[in-house]
Parts: structure tokens; C-alpha cells; sequence
């Protein structure tokens, strides 16, 4: 997984029977986040005592829910009791533990979408991955307002630079995650950037109005199947970088490898180009 090394699943059985299964839902409609978690109106309710997964140091509860995108949902987690979080730095995730329908837990890791200006809470966004292991069908089912975690508090593979240097933002898809808080991050420092974010069709990609609003003069938006496709030409941005840029990508493999190997031909040095993915 390039320079932000996978660490294994862990998926253990659980000491105690976990009441997900057993958990009556309602579906998810309108639960936005807001900053005030008393203003909030929990949309899916458990009739059972909530089970605590995970043995990290760090006691969260799910304060709220969004739907990004038909696949994607959008979750914010806040200490139980109101403290202050640990701080991270762009490109940081937490892992986070999840109940399997079959009583086992599994753990899974994901990105912290926000710039790291607030400690009250952290912001993930989970794709639902339907033919995989189940662990992130398995969160979007059972994960709901005040469910509780414990977590480790975050780490972090895939660090921005911390000087006035140029950026490039490369995101494909879900990859937009960690390149979301950079790109925040950057805005809050006044340090240039671009951010070409690529995707099937902007309905299926998360925070494009949102980015579209906030920094449309440094975003760039490709749809692949969008009735208008436009493409992303990786030689062509790369080849335009100042020879100072630091270029950031996520996304699907071949993303990543396409402009690794690009840079590699235009004569871009390996510690220019820092990349994750999430396979
Ligand atoms: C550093 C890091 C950060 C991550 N951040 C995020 C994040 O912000 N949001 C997020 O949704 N996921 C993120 N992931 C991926 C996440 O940890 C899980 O792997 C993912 O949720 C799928 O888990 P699963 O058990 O459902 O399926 P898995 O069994 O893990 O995967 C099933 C199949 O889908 C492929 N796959 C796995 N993940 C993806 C994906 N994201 N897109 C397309 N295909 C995939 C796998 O190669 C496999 O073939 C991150 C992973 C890493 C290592």
C-alpha cells in the first residue's frame, strides 16, 4: 500500500454477545452535523443498552450521521464526555472497531476529512464497500447516533508538509478523504495550492458542492461518465507543477501509479510525490 502501510485486520471475537443484530433501526434521513451536539436529533434509535467496542484509550460516541453520496455516509465522533480530542495533522486516521453481523469485531481504518482546526470532534467518510470483508456494510448498518467506541487516538502515514512550498492535490473518488483536510489545511495557512479531483459522476463523489463552494478557483472536477466526460490528464498538471510543488495522491491503484510513474518520467524526485492508498 505504497508509503502508508495497511497494518493488518484485526478481527477478534468479542468477550461479550453484541446486541447489533438484535438492534431495531429506523432509516437515516436529514441528520446533519452541527457544532452544538445538544442541537442534534438522533435519527436512528437502538431499544437495547449500547454495546462499548474497542479497547482504546479514547471513549467516542457517534454524535452524527450524514449521507454523502448513495454509497458514502459521513460520521462525526466526539469524546463521551465532552473533552477536548487529540490533535492530528492533515492526512491522519483513526481506526475504528465494528461489530460483524456474525458477533465478532473487526477493525477498520479511515481518514479524518476535516482540517485538524477543532478538537471537539473528528469527521470520517466510509464508502460501503458491498463485496468485501463486510467491514464497512457493517459499519453503515450499525453504526448510529450514540453508539459508543473506544479508539486509539490518531495516526498518521501520509503527512503534509509543514513549510510554504506549492501543492498539488490529486484525489480519485473516495481518496478525496485525507486530500479534503489538506486542501483546508492549506487554505487556513495561505499556502498555494490545486485540487484535481476525479470520480465517476459528481453524484457519487463526496464534497464537490461543498469544495466547489469554498475553493472554486483552486478545484478542478473530472466526471468519467458523466454525460460530458472530462478527464484528468495527469502529464499535462504534472508538467505544470513549479519545480518546488509537493504533489499529494489517493485514490484507486492506478491513479496513484499513473502519476508516480509520470513523475518519475518528467524527472520529479520520489520525496516530491506522496501517496496513499486504502488497499
Ligand atoms: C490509511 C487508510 C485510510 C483509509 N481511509 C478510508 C476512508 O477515508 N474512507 C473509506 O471508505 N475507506 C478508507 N479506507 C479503507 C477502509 O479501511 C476499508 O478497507 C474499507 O472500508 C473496506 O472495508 P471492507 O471490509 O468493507 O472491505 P474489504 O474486504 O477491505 O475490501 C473489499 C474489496 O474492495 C476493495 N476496496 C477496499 N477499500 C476500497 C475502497 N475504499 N474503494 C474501492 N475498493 C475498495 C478491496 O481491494 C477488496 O477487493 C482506508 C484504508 C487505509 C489503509
Amino acid at each position: 500500500m505504497g508509503k502508508s502501510g495497511r497494518s493488518p485486520r484485526q478481527t477478534v471475537h468479542a468477550s461479550t454477545v453484541l446486541s447489533t443484530n438484535g438492534l431495531e433501526k429506523k432509516a437515516i434521513s436529514g441528520c446533519y452535523f452541527g457544532r452544538n451536539p445538544k442541537q442534534q436529533q438522533p435519527v436512528v434509535a437502538a431499544r437495547q443498552t449500547p454495546v462499548v467496542l474497542g479497547n482504546g484509550a479514547l471513549p467516542l460516541t457517534i454524535s452524527g450521521i450524514r449521507q454523502l453520496t448513495p454509497r458514502i455516509r459521513a460520521y462525526e465522533l466526539r469524546h463521551v464526555d465532552g473533552e477536548l480530542l487529540p490533535s492530528y495533522r492533515a492526512g491522519a486516521h483513526i481506526r475504528v472497531p465494528i461489530a460483524l453481523p456474525d458477533g465478532s469485531v473487526t477493525s477498520r481504518i479511515y481518514s479524518l476529512t476535516d482540517a485538524p482546526d477543532d478538537q471537539d470532534y473528528y469527521r470520517i467518510a466510509v464508502l460501503r464497500v458491498d463485496d468485501g470483508e463486510g467491514g464497512s456494510s457493517a459499519l453503515h448498518d450499525s453504526w448510529e447516533i450514540g453508539t459508543r467506541i473506544n479508539i486509539e487516538a490518531p495516526e498518521n502515514y501520509f503527512p503534509l508538509h509543514d513549510d510554504e512550498r506549492p501543492t498539488l492535490l490529486i484525489a480519485g473518488g473516495i481518496g478525496i478523504t485525507p486530500i479534503k483536510a489538506m486542501a483546508e489545511t492549506l487554505v487556513a495557512r495561505g499556502t498555494a495550492f490545486q485540487l484535481h479531483y476525479t470520480g465517476r459522476a459528481p453524484q457519487d463523489m463526496p464534497f464537490v458542492k461543498d469544495l466547489q463552494r469554498r475553493f472554486s478557483d483552486r478545484c478542478r472536477f473530472y466526471f468519467s461518465q458523466a454525460q460530458n466526460p472530462n478527464r484528468l490528464d495527469i502529464p499535462d498538471i504534472l508538467s505544470k507543477a513549479s519545480a518546488d510543488t509537493f504533489i499529494y495522491v489517493c485514490g484507486p491503484t492506478r491513479l496513484i501509479d499513473k502519476v508516480r510513474q509520470t513523475a518519475r518520467q518528467l524527472g520529479i524526485a520520489d520525496e516530491r510525490v506522496q501517496f496513499e492508498s486504502f488497499i
